[in-house]
């Protein structure tokens, strides 16, 4: 019997077996090798850096739950995506959805641009015959992020894929915002899919780590060969952490998304509220997609408050729920003041031409209760 659901594979997904004592949770094991019984005889493991048990209990559950067939856990979000930078040789070109995440941007343009000579285009990959115009003999790979931050603009997976496909081109979607329970790149198309296990999939503001997952054989083969030449891999200790808070995906994700979608509704109706982004919302350009694509609008809500920064001052400082914060998926529910923080390093003009204003903020809803979070919204919008 193999599940393909969420929440069942979120618990029993992969090779989480302890064949030492049958402990109904992986221990956590440190060691850093693990003893041959003679030339020619070890063990599943013989150095951590190439494989750990911790480590594999929770790669395996995690490749279950994205329908991968391989998983390799890092020590961030950066670090999965640096892995991902490594299977493309020198020289390479690169089309990558506009506005990807700020650390992405970093890695893609003061880093390997310089260091491997791979060229980064931007566009917006919404524009099907736009990606079709720029893909050169050497694109090697379509770089997706959906949906976007802050504006939560989505892409179209399966369109984009299939184009790629045809032409060859690998295809890797930064799943961050989403994971499985939202959206299924894989099974979209997609031949490896990165998230930032920091945010839903840990879940509890209480671990870095990332991973890069793939339903690719060939490609397993080279990521693994990588994961351990480089060796990024996430800790022990780590793997142990994300792997408890995946457990609990589904029921967190619910219940964050079923809050988001009603404060999102919430805040479109409110005077002092001039612009909702959600997905789930009829009023979002893309409603049709996400309807498509995702099973709902997210657990990210991005507004933009009528009045200045003054206005925008005083609303955080009323909220008592809301805590101001980088990152999200959290439990708690956070906010973030795009302009100074995500895109802190824009001119306001910059920022302005792609829709981030000083009145932008970023909801990251958690899972309090619904009346407790429109209460604190409602007091601090007053
Ligand atoms: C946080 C984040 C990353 C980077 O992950 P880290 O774990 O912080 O290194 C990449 N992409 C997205 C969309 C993110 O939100």
């Amino acid at each position: 019997m193999k599940s393909k659901n969420i929440a069942t594979l979120a618990i029993h997904g992969g090779d989480q077996h302890d064949k030492g004592h049958h402990a109904i949770f992986p221990p956590i094991t440190t060691a850093s090798t693990f003893i041959q019984t003679n030339l020619g005889e070890g063990g599943d493991f013989c150095y951590a850096r190439c494989g750990n048990p911790t480590r594999h209990a929770y790669e395996t559950a995690l490749a279950a739950l994205e329908g991968g067939i391989y998983a390799t856990a890092t020590a961030s979000g950066m670090a999965a995506t640096a892995l991902a930078m490594e299977l493309l040789p020198k020289d390479a070109h690169v089309i990558v959805m506009c506005g990807v995440y700020g650390g992405t941007y970093r890695l893609f343009e003061k880093l390997r641009r310089n260091t491997s000579g791979i060229e980064f285009e931007y566009i917006n990959l919404n524009d099907l015959a736009a990606v079709e115009a720029a893909i050169r003999d050497n694109t090697q790979m379509i770089w997706i992020e959906t949906p976007t931050n802050p504006l939560l603009e989505l892409v179209d997976i399966q369109a984009i894929c299939k184009l790629a496909q045809e032409k060859n081109i690998l295809t890797c979607v930064d799943n961050t915002f989403s994971t499985a329970w939202n959206q299924q790149p894989l099974a979209l198309g997609a031949d490896i899919v990165m998230l930032s296990t920091s945010k839903y999939i840990g879940g509890h503001s209480d671990l870095i780590g990332g991973a890069l997952i793939t339903n690719k054989p060939e490609l397993a083969e080279k990521i693994d060969f990588i994961k351990t030449t480089v060796g990024a891999v996430a800790s022990p200790f780590d793997a142990y952490l994300a792997l408890r808070g995946m457990k609990t995906l589904d029921v967190r994700m619910q219940r964050q998304c079923d809050n988001a979608q009603q404060i999102a509704t919430f805040l479109e109706n409110h005077p002092a509220v001039v612009e909702v982004h959600y997905p789930g919302l009829a009023s979002h350009p893309q409603f049709e997609l996400c309807q498509r694509q995702m099973r709902t609008g997210g657990a990210v809500v991005t507004i933009r408050l009528a009045g200045d920064m003054t206005t925008v001052k005083s609303f955080i400082g009323k909220l008592q729920y809301f805590v101001l914060a980088e990152s999200l998926g959290g439990v708690e529910s956070m906010l973030n003041h795009s302009a100074s923080m995500s895109h802190g390093s824009m001119t306001p003009e910059e920022r302005e031409a792609i829709g981030v204003f000083d009145t932008t903020l970023r909801l990251s809803v958690g899972i309090e209760d619904i009346n407790d979070l429109i209460a604190d919204l409602t007091h601090a919008l007053a």
